[in-house]
Formats: C-alpha cells, sequence, structure tokens
C-alpha cells in the first residue's frame, strides 16, 4: 500500500485529503510543520509528499529543496497563490506537480495516482543502456550520460532528455512534451516546458560549451540534434 505524506498547517485541508486517500486505499500520514515532516521523511518510508508552499516554519520550497538533496521521492505543491511563479519556481526546484486550492481531493488523489504510475511505468522498463550519438541512457537508474558524464538532472529534466533522445530530430512540440512528461498536461503552462529546457541546456552546456544539442524550432517545440 502507498504511504502518503501531507505537509500542511491547515488540518481541515489535510483532513479532507486524508479522507479521500483512505478511501483509495491510500495510507495518509499528516504533519503540520516543515521541520517536522523532514524528520519523520528519515525516520520511515513513503512513497509520495504532498507539500503546502505556506507552511509556519519553514517555506514550501525550502522542504522540498532539502528532500531534493537526498531524495527523488516524488512531491506535490498545494499552493494557496495562484501565481504562476510559484508554480514554476516548485517545478523548478524539482516538484513534481502542483494543485492550487481550493481543490478537490479526489483531484489529488487522481494526480498522485496518476504520477506514481508514471514512475512504476518507467521504473519497470528494464531495457539495458542504450547509446544515442553521445548519450547514454540508463533506464535502470534514471540517469543519463553525455560524452562520458553523468548529467546531474531533476526528474523532469530527465523525462525530456529522455523524450527528446528517443527519437532523435524528430521536433516535438511544447504541448507534445507536456503530454509525455507531465501527468496533467492542461494545466500545465507551457513556459514550464522552456524553463526546464532552459536548465536542461545549461547543464549540457557545462559539459560541452560549443555544442547545442537542443534546438529551438520557432513557434513549434523543441529537438535534439546530436
Ligand atoms: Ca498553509
Amino acid at each position: 500500500m502507498s504511504h502518503v505524506l501531507i505537509i500542511e498547517d491547515e488540518s481541515a485541508i489535510a483532513d479532507t485529503l486524508i479522507y479521500a486517500f483512505n478511501e483509495m486505499s491510500i495510507q495518509a500520514t499528516h504533519m503540520l510543520l516543515g521541520g517536522d515532516a523532514l524528520i519523520e521523511l528519515h525516520k520511515n518510508h513513503y512513497d509520495f509528499v504532498l507539500l503546502d508552499v505556506g507552511l509556519p516554519d519553514i517555506s514550501g520550497f525550502d522542504v522540498c529543496k532539502k528532500i531534493r538533496e537526498t531524495s527523488q521521492i516524488p512531491i506535490l505543491f498545494l499552493t494557496a497563490r495562484n501565481h504562476e511563479i510559484d508554480r514554476i519556481v516548485g517545478l523548478e526546484i524539482g516538484a513534481d506537480d502542483y494543485v492550487t486550492k481550493p481543490f478537490s481531493p479526489r483531484e489529488v488523489v487522481a494526480r498522485v495516482k496518476a504520477i506514481l504510475r508514471r514512475i512504476e511505468n518507467y521504473s519497470s522498463q528494464a531495457n539495458p543502456a542504450k547509446n544515442i550519438f553521445q548519450f547514454v541512457v540508463d533506464e535502470l537508474a534514471n540517469r543519463i550520460q553525455y560524452q562520458g558524464q553523468f548529467l546531474d538532472l531533476t526528474r523532469y529534466e530527465f523525462l525530456l532528455l529522455k523524450t527528446l533522445i528517443s527519437q532523435p530530430h524528430r521536433v516535438f512540440s511544447r504541448r507534445l512534451l507536456m503530454d509525455i512528461v507531465w501527468a496533467s498536461a492542461e494545466n500545465t503552462l507551457e513556459r514550464t516546458v522552456d524553463a526546464h529546457i532552459k536548465t536542461l541546456r545549461a547543464k549540457l552546456r557545462g559539459i560541452h560549451a560549443e555544442t547545442e544539442v537542443i534546438v529551438t524550432h520557432r513557434g513549434m517545440g523543441y529537438s535534439l540534434n546530436a
């Protein structure tokens, strides 16, 4: 049974989520403070984190960064503010998705299940490492080597790059990349793709500054030209 940690200072919100998770046979534990939750995550095994951005002790963004130092556990942000910037920041620092309050607990549960399913699908594709041009995709370890060096990628950067590598020279539209990489494409902004492509390019340039392997096709999308 999956076990979700809900980090949320409003107990009423947490309670509705716990109820919705339990209905779907998913175990849920609730913590009110970010600091306590970080300790709890080290003590017990969890499969998923729901993280409120506005916590009283530490901001949800900082909790996310701390978790990402040691763990790739999926994180979904609960954001009260309807600011695009919060969502993009959340995704850039390694969250998997976000929902804006007020939300339907059932929708949150559906998102969590979709993300867990996607992770399961990716990890069950037990292909040996594939060497495409100067890239080596290690499916089992969710890692990609570029010119002999492992890239330090967030989950989304990994999925984006893996998608581009899967069909070199094919132009992927932003919409298609969102559909492939993000669980709930209709709620994800195309600029989110751009933001991740940008950080991905910087990492690739860190290894080989002269080569631009990801090409922008104006108004269309991106492709890998290896
Ligand atoms: Ca809050």
